[in-house]
């Protein structure tokens, strides 16, 4: 595990932006806070005439007096005042962290980066390219199974409609590849835990990059795009032809199959809902209930759809058929066909649906609806509120663990789709980006009503006489 360094907390953040990553080493800055001392002591020279003397590393101030005049506390407070200008390069430089407390010296915590992005489906690479972009130093560690993985096309993105998935995040990538501080490698996260180094958080992520190969990295903010995974039933036949004549969403694969004869396979209280979202496609449409009607499921899909869930069934000439399916059997693949150049070609695709009597009846499609679950369990394990099985997240994609965001499918959404997972990496990204400037501008303002405050107040004492004293200007007020 690496222990993040605390470095300069003003420079490191303008050397970072500057060249990426590095930070001053602690003797330049106080060299150049030194000189700028210097300067600033020089042209005082003629008014108060603040000399120094450093006696044991310690500055040391004394006011040279044209007269013995007794100096007014407003006097005192311009002197103190302007010697405490002189010191700001140093107090800078030995400001808190903008996470840290008042007792932690001049740091800001450097993490290995910014960010760590664990998944490289869609959610994952805007996020990752949203960060290219405004150069936050950002890893992207990626298991590599998609879930559109076994699908022949991706439709309903715009400027993309129809082609592979597996090419268009390689497209992604190779433009992502422009961005000097964006970075992405294999591997599978294993765990993300919250730290903290003198107040600052962060967070380290432990991931297993080659055949058993464990390594850590940190990062001050977590972006999880895990996915989801399909719980599809041990049927013969269902799982090989999912993603290819089998499919999940109407919106991603229905169109190519519009006019042809239709199945719903999944438990009927989820069936009307399904039927209602291809009925446009075509009303040629079986409900493969298998064993799953009864008068409890009757009712939850009304609840799911609406009262006379059934009547709406019939009124479109939607048959439900409650037989038990044995197997799944492929007859024709539509992926044999030459393909089309056009966003949207069609795909003919057959199926023949075995029940357990015997019986068989034929499908050109067929429409999953099963349930599905979260693809990693880091988020849980980081201690992740979640809902309904997905990673609760606010507007701003944020968890209940600052600093930890869900995007994509794996979280609350309940919206899972390509353009979702594109928004939801972005809109991540504008969040923590701001968020890293928000902490440190917080402190900044703390360091200047707090520890400023607290500067004027040593000065005083070491700058004024004791009580009975000529150069005794009072109590500091
Ligand atoms: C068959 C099918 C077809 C679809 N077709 C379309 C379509 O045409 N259009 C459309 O808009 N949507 C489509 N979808 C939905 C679309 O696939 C998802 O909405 C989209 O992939 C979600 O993107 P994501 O980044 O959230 O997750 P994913 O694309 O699933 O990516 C998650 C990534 O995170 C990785 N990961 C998980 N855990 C870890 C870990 N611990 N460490 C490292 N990496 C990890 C995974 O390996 C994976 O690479 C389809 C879905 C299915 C099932």
């Amino acid at each position: 595990m690496s222990t993040p360094a605390l470095v300069g907390s003003r420079l490191a953040v303008r050397c970072r932006r500057a060249a990426g990553l590095v930070a001053l080493p602690r003797s330049s800055t106080s060299t150049t806070a030194n000189r700028r001392t210097l300067a600033v002591a020089g042209a005082l020279k003629g008014g108060h005439l603040p000399s120094r003397q450093r006696r044991k590393g310690q500055m040391r101030v004394h006011i040279r007096t044209r007269s013995k005049k007794l100096r007014s506390p407003a006097e005192m407070r311009g002197i103190v005042g302007a010697l405490l200008l002189s010191f700001l390069p140093r107090l800078v430089d030995a400001a808190p962290s903008h996470c840290g407390s008042r007792s932690v010296p001049a740091v800001e915590l450097r993490t290995d980066y910014d960010v760590i992005v664990v998944g490289g489906g869609p959610s994952g690479l805007a996020a990752l390219s949203a960060l290219g972009r405004v150069r936050r130093r950002a890893l992207l560690v990626d298991s590599g199974e998609y879930r559109n993985a076994p699908t022949r096309h991706m439709h309903d993105v715009p400027g993309f409609d129809g082609i592979p998935p597996a090419l268009y995040r390689w497209a992604a990538m190779q433009q992502i590849s422009h961005y000097e501080t964006a970075h992405a490698i294999n591997g599978t996260v294993t765990h993300v835990d919250a730290e903290s180094n003198k107040g600052c958080s962060y967070f380290t992520v432990t991931m297993d990059i080659r055949n058993g190969t464990i390594t850590s990295k940190t990062a001050r903010k977590v972006i999880l795009g895990t996915g989801l995974r399909d719980l599809l039933p041990d049927t013969p036949g269902l799982r090989e032809s999912f993603g290819q004549g089998i499919y999940w969403c109407p919106w991603c694969d229905g169109m190519e199959h519009a006019d042809q004869s239709m199945g719903v396979l999944g438990s009927f209280e989820k069936a009307v809902v399904a039927v209602a979202e291809i009925i446009t496609l075509n009303t040629d449409v079986v409900v493969l209930a298998n064993g799953t009607v009864t008068n409890e499921a009757r009712a939850k899909a009304e609840e799911e759809f609406a009262p006379n869930s059934e009547a709406y069934l019939g009124d479109h000439g939607v048959r439900v058929d409650n037989r038990t399916i044995s197997r799944i059997v492929r007859l024709k693949h539509g992926a044999d066909e030459k393909r089309s150049t056009r966003p949207t070609a069609p795909e003919h695709d057959l199926f023949r649906i075995d029940f357990d009597d015997g019986s068989s009846i034929e499908r050109q499609v067929l429409f999953a609806n099963y349930p599905s679950e979260q693809q990693s369990a880091v988020g849980q394990q980081a201690g992740v509120d979640m809902r309904a099985g997905r990673m609760a997240v606010d507007s701003n994609m944020l968890t209940s663990i600052p600093g930890i965001y869900a995007v994509g499918d794996a979280n609350s959404d309940n919206s899972t789709n390509v353009l979702h997972a594109l928004y939801t990496g972005k809109r991540a990204v504008v969040h923590l980006h701001v968020d890293l400037e928000r902490e440190l501008s917080g402190t900044l303002r703390k360091r200047s009503s707090q520890s400023d405050a607290e500067e004027m107040r040593k000065i005083w004492a070491r700058v004024n006489g004791e009580p009975g004293q000529p150069l005794y200007a009072g109590e500091y007020r």
